[in-house]
């Protein structure tokens, strides 16, 4: 393997370190951050996902309500409980977990959520924000990738880079945060014609698809900085199952100058992000309490 590998697991801990720290000194002044996160449903990842989240939020000192609600919950119930979450003053951040049901709309559910209590950044107010350079809450998936590639390299204007999948939760602003750092981006998605040459000439790839092994060491150029946000159980030819990216790892680590492995690459990043968010909100929010205090 040529590539040095970015440890996402190295940096997600570190992170979670200098952060128990600031929760610890917020704990003086009486305030404990709290995450409450909304589960619907029994997708078996999704509760995986939750009780990562819990327990990484639990390690730096802050404090989680977990909301764990009926698959055929009425959506206007859900609507109900985010209303009360949103006026709650003990609660700094909300979680909601996707996906939804089907029978649930998540632009309605997303658009619920108070914007400064969005730690996932995901509602329009943020989004708008973000876009036009006003602040807004970042996306944590995308926000842990920038981390991510800041280790390989800490100056990345004027680079090309490009970001394959277009979702809103990860591709779209992951393509805003390599712009606003100066990258010219492409963004390339299920329509894209001649993704592997246009995939060549990018010193960042950046890949949230959802698709194991989609981009080959052939679409890589060589030194290229690589991040695999796919995250996809496969079973093995041995049966075992295993998690494994959107890139195909061994010969990929061939001609990148650093990668990410999944897992251990994008996964915890995004966890930290989150819990960054969620300390930074409840600053944001209980600023006046704590100045008087
Ligand atoms: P998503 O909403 O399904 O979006 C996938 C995107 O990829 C869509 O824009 C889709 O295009 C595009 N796409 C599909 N097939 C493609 C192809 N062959 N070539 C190019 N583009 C293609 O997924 P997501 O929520 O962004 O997640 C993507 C992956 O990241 C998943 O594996 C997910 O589990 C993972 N993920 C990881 C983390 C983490 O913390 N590591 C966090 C979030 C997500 P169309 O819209 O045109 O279909």
């Amino acid at each position: 393997m040529a590539a040095a590998l970015i440890d996402g697991t190295a940096l997600a801990r570190r992170l979670n370190g200098e952060l128990k720290a600031k929760v610890e000194v917020l704990a003086t002044t009486g305030i404990v951050p709290c995450l409450a996160v909304v589960l619907v449903g029994d997708d078996p990842a999704s509760h995986t996902y939750v009780r990562s989240k819990s327990r990484a939020a639990r390690a730096v000192g802050i404090a989680t309500v977990e909301h764990r609600l009926d698959a055929q919950l009425a959506e206007a119930e859900l609507l109900a409980l985010i209303e009360r979450l949103n006026r709650d003053p003990e609660t700094d951040g909300i979680l909601i977990q996707l996906p939804l049901p089907k029978h649930i709309d998540v632009t309605n559910v997303l658009k619920a959520v108070h914007p400064a209590k969005d730690v996932d950044g995901f509602h329009p107010t943020n989004v708008g924000e973000r876009v036009t350079g006003a602040g807004g809450i970042i996306p944590c998936t995308p926000m842990g990738a920038m981390f991510l590639i800041e280790t390989v390299r800490a100056n990345i204007e004027g680079l090309d880079a490009i970001v394959i999948g277009m979702s809103n939760i990860v591709g779209k602003p992951m393509a805003d945060l390599l712009l606003s750092a100066g990258c010219t981006v492409t963004v390339a998605h299920i329509k894209t014609v001649g993704l592997p040459a246009i995939c060549r000439r990018a010193d960042i790839v950046v890949v949230a698809v959802g698709k194991p092994g989609l981009v080959r060491a052939e679409w890589i150029k060589p030194g290229a900085i690589v991040i695999d946000v796919g995250i996809n159980r496969i079973t093995s030819s041995d049966g075992e199952k295993r998690l494994v990216g959107d890139v195909a790892f061994e010969e990929a680590a061939g001609v990148a100058g650093a990668i990410t492995p999944v897992p251990g690459g994008v996964g915890p990043m995004t966890i930290a992000c989150l819990l960054l968010n969620t300390f930074e909100a409840a600053i944001s929010r209980r600023a006046a309490s704590i100045r008087a205090g």
